[in-house]
């Protein structure tokens, strides 16, 4: 085992005492890492003195336990690639160690932000999961920047909204989603497609790019924006959850875009359920590496 993993909250502190000093910046993640993880590591590496990788299967923000059992687990090869993308310490607590006997405390942001979209879909307890492990994260690392994927949008509109109002210093920074060679997001749960799956869910990329089409060439009613989307998305392989464009900020539905607006989705392709998104209304914030098709 690397000596740069620490699995208690004690150890990470004695650990990162005497690199106080200067910035540090974390990375907190669920492990399975891929090029997404990767890219988040690398800017984290970029901009601190210090990097911090937390890898964690939060079981809170699961609402189905066949999913959280599903979820991948493959720490040593993480532990290799962190390595290579240059961190310095990985933090892996143990679920007794995030959450130990009598543990009774939730971190709940309210309001629109939660209970759209994910929130809708995967019930309320699954921001309360992780705003709770989120600050517990950042309490315990106490990082002067933590980075996110924008694949995740709610997510980092939800963490921005609890730093801000528990006033935890810390900055968030939201880099773009990574994509694979046709366009798909980088995530965790793609490992989990069968071939034929992942095949299939190519189709979710490229029903974005017909949505960011449709924008370019003047469409701003959100309700056929959302059509062109659904069109695209009409294989018998794909079960769309929702497919909505919202205030990038808000998350408020809108009547038409002006402001940035976020198109979003979820789909489930077989047993695994994928999320993706891009901006519509500001070009130079499409939020992708990778391009779509
Ligand atoms: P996860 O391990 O899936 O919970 O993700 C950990 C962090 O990596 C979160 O901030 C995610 O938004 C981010 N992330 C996951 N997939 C990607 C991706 N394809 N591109 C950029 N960031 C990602």
């Amino acid at each position: 085992m690397s000596s740069r993993i620490v699995r208690t909250v004690a150890d990470l502190r004695v650990a990162l005492a005497p690199l106080r000093g200067e910035a540090i910046g974390f990375v907190p993640t669920m492990g399975a890492l891929h090029e997404g993880h990767l890219s988040l590591l690398r800017a984290a590496r970029s901009e601190n003195a210090t990097v911090v990788l937390s890898i964690f299967v939060n079981p809170t923000q699961f609402g189905e336990a066949a999913d959280l059992a599903a979820y991948p687990r493959t720490e040593e090869a993480d532990v290799a690639l962190a390595e290579e993308a240059g961190i310095d310490l990985v933090f892996a607590p143990s679920p007794a160690e995030m959450y130990p006997a009598g543990f009774a405390t939730t971190v709940s942001v309210g309001g629109a932000i939660t209970d759209t979209l994910e929130g809708a879909f995967r019930g309320r307890s699954h921001f309360d999961g992780v705003a709770t492990v989120v600050a517990k994260l950042l309490l315990a690392v106490q990082p002067d920047r933590a980075y996110f994927g924008a694949k995740d949008a709610q997510q980092v509109v939800v963490v921005r909204r609890m730093v801000s109002d528990l006033g935890i210093p810390v900055e968030i920074v939201a880099r773009p989603t990574s994509r694979d060679h046709d366009g798909l997001a980088r995530s965790s749960r793609n490992t989990r497609l069968s071939a034929d799956e992942r095949a299939v869910a190519a189709v979710i990329p490229r029903s974005l790019r017909a949505a960011q089409d449709a924008f370019a060439s003047g469409i701003r009613d959100p309700n056929r924006l959302a059509s062109v989307v659904r069109d695209e998305l009409t294989t018998e392989r794909l079960e769309p959850e929702y497919v909505e464009i919202v205030d990038a900020g808000s998350l408020e539905p809108i009547a038409e875009i002006g402001a940035p607006a976020l198109l979003v989705l979820a789909v489930r392709v077989g047993q695994v359920r994928l999320i993706d998104n891009v901006i519509l209304g500001v070009d130079d914030l499409i939020s992708t590496t990778g391009s779509l098709p």
